[in-house]
């Protein structure tokens, strides 16, 4: 069983190679955004707050975020080839959040892939995809307010993780074929 953390800024390119690995590995894959987008589509209470922090480029709190995420991995089942953990953790409380909920099943991280992108590549995708996608968030003012809070919040879990000793840094320019090789490697050396 191999649990992998599929790092990256907005725009990285995690949700595409995560697709990638899905279909090589058949690995499960846990979104946030997607989970928290759904939420919001069918109008619960964990969406309504959720449309609030998403639509300013916040994160949404820890606790709300630590409260889903036991029953969002046990809905795979206690057989699984791994699950991809995409959009989380984004925070150090999330990321030991998640070590825990792991070692109580006796699982664990097999691996933190950080898909490494600079600055100025992200917001050229970013905006493109606003057009393309329409998501609410992908707009200049929002975007520039999630790489900050990237770089502020989520982008210590490198360091985090390094500690772990399973991180893996993945040039994330080139083509997505090319890419998915590299992080190829990485899984296949696990
Ligand atoms: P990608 O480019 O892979 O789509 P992203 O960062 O642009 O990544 P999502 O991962 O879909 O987009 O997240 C969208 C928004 O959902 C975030 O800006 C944040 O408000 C919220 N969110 C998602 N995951 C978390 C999390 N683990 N903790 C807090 N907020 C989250």
């Amino acid at each position: 069983m191999k649990n992998i953390v599929i790092f990256g800024a907005p725009g990285a390119g995690k949700g595409t190679q995560s697709d990638k690995m899905i279909e090589k590995y058949g690995f499960g894959h846990i979104s946030t955004g997607d989970v928290l987008r759904n939420e919001i589509k069918n109008g619960t209470e964990l969406g309504k707050t959720a449309k609030g922090y998403i639509d300013n480029g916040q994160l949404i709190p820890d606790e709300l975020m630590i409260d889903i995420l036991a029953s969002v991995y046990d809905s795979f089942g206690k057989e699984h080839k791994g699950v991809i953990f995409d959009g989380f953790p984004r925070t150090i409380p999330q990321a030991e959040a998640l070590k825990k909920m792991l070692a109580e099943r006796g699982h664990s991280v097999a691996a933190m892939v950080e898909l490494f992108v600079p600055e100025d590549e992200l917001m050229k995708r970013l905006l493109l995809r606003g057009q393309q996608s329409g998501r609410s968030d992908d707009n200049e003012e929002t975007i520039k307010k999630r790489l900050n809070v990237y770089s502020n919040q989520t982008s210590p879990l490198i360091d985090w993780y390094k500690g772990e000793k399973i991180h893996h840094h993945v040039e994330g320019l080139g083509t997505v074929e090319e890419i998915f090789a590299r992080i190829e490697s990485v899984i296949d050396s696990l």
